[in-house]
């Protein structure tokens, strides 16, 4: 249903982007991520027709978009600081898009109701917005960039300043509401934990450029490379030189799955491949680092003589603590050689 081909957008000094090729599905849900800078809202104002491209096409439904002002693409955009109008009240924040549109105040006020109903508000339409929490806020703000039933939803950041638990509930919340409205979504984020509970496909950026795109399972099990994986938020990632089933590493040899791909390369270890065995078996690490994560402790791990520190994750009451000495073996199903995916590597999802 959109297509971005080769999308750039320069801007003096560099490149917000670098050559996008995107497509997006009807009914598809699909969240951009990546770091502040890599140029994820510019991609949504490219779309949207508020940041016109230096270079490449936009598409939507074959249609090229070059020259189509903002209000007639038929995309709703929600900003990343989301403003309501303070002065209007709920319903008039809602209903902004129709009544712009030139839609009756009978059909205007049915639709009002009908999404704040969607949207866990019913019967808000003649409260302030000022008397809102920011998750109702947030709220609100969904309900007036569907309003006008566009045919494609891009979100900006769409729960970025709400506390965690508030978050994690709405996202839930969000890709329930998407699925039943059958609406198709763009939405953008520097949050991992956003992106995959939200999207059926993860694209993660860099600088501009799409450093991966998969289902979010995918992206999770086979990170394209360092930066995805890092981004990830794996720490244990190095370089490595693969011979057959053993990997090379700062931290001695590590056994890698069937049919890795072979030579110099980035090496991930997954928490969950670090075991602790006795003291005198392994490679032997201090504990540096405790931290409690709900069902299970990461353990922070000096291999000592420069290697990198380890993270490892093992179970509340298995849990070494600080100076204790440790031994840690390898279990390969774990280990991922980055960028090895097209071999056949590691685990089935
Ligand atoms: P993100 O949303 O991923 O944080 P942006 O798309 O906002 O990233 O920005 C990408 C890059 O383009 C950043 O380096 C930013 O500073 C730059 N940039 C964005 N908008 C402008 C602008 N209007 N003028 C100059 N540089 C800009
Ligand atoms: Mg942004």
């Amino acid at each position: 249903m959109l297509r971005l081909a080769g999308a750039a957008v320069r801007f003096p000094g560099r490149a917000a982007l670098d050559g996008i090729d995107l497509d997006v599905a009807e009914r598809e849900i699909v969240c951009v991520l990546g770091p502040s800078g890599s140029g994820k809202s510019t991609l949504l104002r490219t779309v949207a027709g508020l940041q016109p491209l230096d270079a490449g096409r936009v598409f939507l439904d074959g249609r090229d978009l070059r020259g189509v002002p903002a209000h007639r693409r038929g995309v709703g955009l929600m900003f990343q600081d989301h403003q309501l109008f303070p002065q209007r009240d709920v319903g008039g924040n809602v209903g902004f898009g129709l009544r712009v549109r030139g839609t009756g105040r009978a059909e205007r006020d049915a639709r009002v109701g009908e999404l704040l109903d969607l949207v866990g508000l019913p019967g808000a339409a003649r409260r302030a917005v000022g008397s809102l929490s920011g998750g109702e806020q947030q709220r609100v703000a969904l309900a007036r960039a569907l309003a006008p039933r566009p045919r494609l939803l891009m979100l900006d950041e769409p729960l970025g300043q709400l506390d965690r638990s508030l978050r994690e509930r709405l996202v839930v919340e969000l890709r329930s509401l998407f699925e039943r409205l059958g609406t198709t979504v763009l939405a953008v984020t520097h949050d991992q934990g956003e992106a995959f509970a939200l999207a059926d496909r993860v694209v993660v950026m860099r600088d501009g450029r799409i450093a991966q795109s998969g289902k979010p399972l995918e992206v999770w099990q086979w990170p394209a490379d360092a930066f995805v994986a890092r981004f990830l938020g794996f720490e244990n990632v190095v370089g490595a030189r693969v011979t057959g089933r053993v990997a090379d590493t700062p931290w001695g040899g590590i056994p890698v799955p069937e049919g890795s791909a072979q030579g110099p390369g980035d090496l991930l270890v997954r928490p969950a491949a670090v075991r602790f065995v006795a003291a005198s078996e392994g490679l032997r690490c201090t504990v540096t680092a405790r931290t409690f994560r709900g069902a299970h402790v990461a353990v922070r791990l000096d291999p000592g003589g420069g290697a990198p520190a380890l993270e490892a994750e093992c179970a509340v009451r298995a849990a070494p603590g600080p100076g204790d000495e440790v031994g840690v073996v390898f279990e390969p199903a774990d280990v991922v050689v980055l960028g090895g995916r097209e071999a056949g590597a590691g685990r089935a999802p």
